[in-house]
């Protein structure tokens, strides 16, 4: 039953991609930006286009839609996400085909300083292939996985003929920034179960995620005149520095990997006179997150008792949980996405993802949803790029989903 996406996905992806869905977690409101709604309401007039049912986009932020079902069953959701990531340059993406790719250093157009070779490039030899120009990201992630589920939707349409339970969809804001999921996303997509669009490579099913808090340290000094400041000034500057080399060296994201969490500084503002740390702690285990919040506590508190004058406070917040924790209690929509995998030919495979997703949240919120692979890789810079036959992978895998989703 396999069918041919590629000039489709291609399309699909290029287009969106070339608008501009940078998220910025400065910005109060949902979406972060206003230029996030300008793909929403293209999603969303397509998806009316298409015939798609309960088209709507949210105050909030989110397209939402429903492909109505042919069988009952349970009511299963795709996700993806629209915006691109704040870390590098969004504006102006000039994606790029490579049709047919040779198999050798893939070169940018707009910027020689840039090769990309990979493993999983090399296995990619007569594949099309995407990329941006040199200068921006991609924005494959997630414009994919966006690509992927318009492709599937748009099919199962036009082919009623095809026997599946009811799908909904929704397109988030934010994902990046961590705001992905509104809270009343969970009522409003109304699904049993879901799956986010927003993994790398081919066969990746991803059902664990870092459970993450973040710390903010604050510490105030006493401000004097560097000149007459004996015995008076207390340098908020040095207590960070103390802090920072208190905590354990080995425990920080660029030595760390696989199923190692980390404390990482991400963030240091101040003066002599106050100073603001922005910690983030990983781990894939509650009480490994909680010895990482504890451990970064301790700290502060010995350095603020080497002065009494100064004030040191570190205040630990809740962002998400590792969603195996609920997952591993019903695996019905792993096993899923495993058959619908080995139905469409790819044997699926499971690693931890070391960040959280939108699913990480909605599985918390009571909505079981693993993350699927896209082929999108080297996200988040100049070399992003990604596969259409990958793609065309992943919406072949959403048909055999939508099938074996509706059977008893
Ligand atoms: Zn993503």
């Amino acid at each position: 039953m396999t069918q041919n996406f590629n000039a489709e996905l291609e399309s699909r992806l290029v287009r969106y991609a070339a608008i501009d869905t940078q998220s910025d977690d400065e910005a109060a409101g949902s979406p972060s930006t206003q230029i996030q709604l300008t793909l929403l309401n293209l999603l969303k007039q397509e998806l009316t286009d298409l015939g798609a049912a309960d088209v709507i986009l949210t105050d909030y932020g989110t397209v939402l839609a429903t492909i109505p079902g042919t069988l009952s069953g349970p009511t299963m959701a795709w996700l993806a996400h629209v915006d691109t990531a704040p870390q590098f340059n969004a504006t102006g993406v000039k994606p790029r085909v490579i049709h047919g790719y040779n198999g050798g250093a893939i070169t940018y157009p707009d910027n020689p300083n840039l090769t990309l070779t990979s493993a999983y490039l090399a296995t990619k030899q007569g594949h099309d292939i995407i990329t941006a120009s040199g200068l921006t990201l991609l924005g494959a992630d997630d414009k994919a996985g966006v690509a992927i589920i318009m492709t599937a939707a748009r099919h199962l349409l036009n082919h009623p003929d095809i026997p599946r339970g009811p799908i909904r969809i929704a397109f988030t804001p934010d994902e990046e920034i961590g705001r992905g999921v509104n809270a009343r996303l969970p009522a409003d997509l109304k699904a049993d179960f879901a799956y986010t669009f927003d993994g790398g490579a081919v066969g990746e099913i991803e059902y664990e995620s870092f459970s993450a808090d973040a710390a903010l340290v604050k510490i105030t000094g006493v401000s004097a005149h560097p000149g007459y400041s004996k015995g008076k000034l207390v340098n908020a500057l040095t207590l960070a520095a103390k802090i920072i080399s208190a905590l354990p060296a080995a425990q920080t994201p660029e030595l760390t990997d696989n199923r190692d969490g980390f404390l990482h500084l991400g963030e240091m503002t101040g003066t002599a006179a106050e100073v603001t740390l922005k910690f983030i702690l990983r781990d894939f285990e509650l009480d490994g997150l909680a010895a990482k919040g504890a451990l970064l506590q301790q700290v502060c508190a010995a350095v603020q008792a080497t002065d009494p004058r100064a004030t040191v406070t570190c205040t630990l917040i809740k962002q998400y949980r590792n969603m195996r924790y609920w997952l591993e209690k019903d695996m019905t929509p792993v096993n899923l996405a495993r058959a619908a995998c080995h139905a469409a030919g790819i044997e699926p495979r499971s690693v931890p993802i070391r960040g959280g997703t939108d699913g990480s949240r909605l599985t918390e919120m009571g909505v079981p949803t693993p993350n699927i692979f896209t082929g999108m890789q080297e996200i988040h810079g100049p070399l992003e790029w990604v596969s259409v036959q990958d793609m065309a992978t992943a919406t072949n895998l959403c048909l055999h989903l939508a099938q074996l989703a509706a059977k008893p």
